[in-house]
């Protein structure tokens, strides 16, 4: 990466969450000056756990800091589903040696801290091709044919040579380019805790999250930090009109479990309090480009977390997106059309898939019950042939380094 940007005048990105951080160490590894515009008043994510898929860390690795995260992140022996009626074993896949062979990556668990501390460092260490700017919130642009003006909520604004929206699934940029509205609840909360290690009885203490599923709800869990807390996750099917987002008490998000068997409950006891997060998406669209912006991760594709992918899918983008760049020869209203034709019907793909974990999930009834034994007797080769398709990583994620 040479320290003499390509641009005369920087590339915009307004959010510095998983998808900006990646976004601007791509694209410094093209030679492409940046600066990253973050509406909260530091760098940071706030606490809980993140599955990072290979997939995911096949990107981490391409951008240099798959190395970093691995050291702090749990590479799991195994995914658990378990019926949280009967208690008994649904679906077993191993994430041992066949796995890693076949997809180049482990499976990880990690806090989400962790992965984004990892980007911004290198961010950091990037020099002068990358500036981190905080309190910088993003309201509105303009383009012409060769800029595109940035404005912020100070009042101030700024010139650039393109603007990219990671400003999540609230995202101003998409408001002013798609004007589609607030994203969609689906009709589900989660229940979000971090748990002392110390409290999670030993037989509960195993090396891969452990999923519990049943009739309109789930429920995960697995260590994170070293195996200092454990990330809970208690998803809820409900109606969500009137539910605002803030703290719970544990008998609220124990409620969904009466009549399971033990093992959820006594796993939700362990935290007195929980956060309450109010479940949201929007349906796959055929563009997310306007000229010399375009948008990436939650701001384009807003998923449900069932798949935990929504952080995979945006540093996808990422380096897609750093690749178009650099291909188009610094054509951006181009290299964002190639972009966007790329991705999207991967992203699409993710967040369909996404929604309909919400039936397997939450099933009731003999529906339950076909799913349980469809699931029982599929043997690893047939899950791995079955997640082939979001699991291994894209050519622009595989070739980016060789590509250089
Ligand atoms: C409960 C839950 C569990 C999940 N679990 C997983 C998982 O296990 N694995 C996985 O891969 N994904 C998971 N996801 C999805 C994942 O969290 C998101 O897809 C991912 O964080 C998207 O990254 P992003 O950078 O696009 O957006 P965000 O992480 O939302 O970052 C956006 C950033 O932009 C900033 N911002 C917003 N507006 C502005 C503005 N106007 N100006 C400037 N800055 C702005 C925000 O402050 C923030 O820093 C989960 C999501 C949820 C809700």
């Amino acid at each position: 990466m040479g320290s003499t940007p390509r641009n005369k005048l920087p590339i915009v990105i307004s959010g510095g969450g998983i998808g900006g951080l990646a976004c601007a160490l791509a694209l410094a590894q093209r030679s492409f000056s940046v600066i990253v515009c973050e509406q909260a008043p530091q760098f940071g994510q706030v606490g809980a756990g993140l599955q990072v898929a290979p997939n995911a860390l096949s990107v981490l690795d391409a951008l240099g800091v798959g190395q970093e995260v691995k050291q702090h992140a749990l590479l799991i022996e195994r995914m658990l589903m378990m019926d949280g009626i009967q208690g008994t074993q649904v679906s077993d896949i191993p994430c041992g040696a066949d796995f890693v062979a076949r997809y180049g990556n482990p499976y990880a668990v990690a806090h989400r801290a962790d992965v984004h501390g990892a980007l911004l460092k290198a961010c950091r260490a990037t020099g002068r091709l990358i500036e981190l700017r905080t309190d910088s919130r993003v309201i509105d642009y303009v383009q012409t044919d060769s800029r595109v003006m940035v404005m912020f909520e100070s009042g101030e604004h700024l010139h650039a040579a393109a603007l990219l929206g990671a400003d999540g699934i609230r995202s101003n940029i998409r408001r002013k380019m798609l004007d589609d509205g607030d994203p969609k609840a689906v009709g589900a909360v989660i229940y979000r805790a971090l748990v002392p290690a110390s409290a999670m009885p030993h037989a509960l203490q195993m090396p891969y999250p452990t999923l519990w599923t049943g009739p309109g709800a789930h429920l995960i869990y697995y260590p994170v930090r070293d195996w200092k807390e454990f990330n809970v996750g208690a998803t809820v099917v409900k109606p969500v009109a009137g539910v605002e987002e803030g703290e719970a008490s544990a008998e609220e998000a124990m409620q969904a479990f009466e009549g399971w068997t033990d093992v959820p409950m006594s796993v939700l006891r362990l935290s007195p309090s929980y956060q309450r997060y109010v479940i949201r998406h929007r349906d796959p669209v055929e563009n997310w480009s306007d000229g010399r912006v375009t948008l990436l991760g939650d701001a384009a594709h807003p998923m449900v977390q069932y798949i935990a992918q929504g952080a995979a899918m945006a540093m996808e983008d990422a380096i897609c997106l750093a690749q178009e760049a650099d291909l188009h020869d610094d054509d951006f209203p181009s290299a964002f059309r190639s972009y966007q034709s790329i991705r999207i019907v991967r992203s699409a793909r993710v967040q369909l898939s996404s929604l309909m974990l919400d039936r397997i999930y939450h099933a009731s009834g003999v529906e339950r019950l076909v799913r349980n034994s469809i699931f029982v007797d599929r043997t690893p080769t047939e899950y791995y042939d079955r997640l082939d398709w979001v699991f291994a990583p894209p050519s622009y994620v595989r070739d980016w380094r060789s590509r250089k």
